[in-house]
């Protein structure tokens, strides 16, 4: 009989129910505490700003470490939790310093652009100017 399933939640990590009042709800699912962790340093996420990457959770730390999204534009990491624009393999912050012509300068956030190997132009005008 499986009359605990009912009344406790399943942790979706060690797949044995939770008897703890303290556990963690992530991904739509239950996890023991210690069972939601960093798939890179094993630190522990409960209340903790994390990033699924392939699936697996990744502590924000991690995150900038080893995958993090870096700029095209100013070479910095990309926060995971700040706006960014992707265009094939290529990131930018989403930001009037970041996002714009590489040519003129226009911020193009919200505008066409044309990509070309990670440079931006706001127009045919620009690009040719700058590839030219
Ligand atoms: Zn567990
Ligand atoms: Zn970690
Ligand atoms: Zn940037
Ligand atoms: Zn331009």
């Amino acid at each position: 009989r499986h009359y605990c399933d009912t009344e406790k939640p399943r942790c979706a990590g060690c797949d044995e129910l939770i008897f703890s009042n303290e556990y963690t709800q992530a991904e739509g699912q239950n996890w023991h505490l210690k069972h939601f962790c960093c798939f890179e340093c094993d630190c522990v996420l409960a209340g903790e700003i994390y990033v699924m990457v392939n699936d697996k959770p990744v502590c924000k730390p991690c995150y900038v470490k080893l995958h993090a999204a870096v700029c095209q534009c100013c070479h910095n990491v990309i926060d995971p939790e700040a706006q960014r624009v992707t265009y094939g393999k290529y990131n930018w912050h989403a930001t009037p310093d970041c996002f714009l012509c590489s040519c003129c300068g226009k911020c193009l956030i919200g505008q066409k652009f044309m990509p070309v190997e990670g440079m931006l132009f706001c127009s045919v005008d620009c690009k040719k100017k700058l590839m030219s």
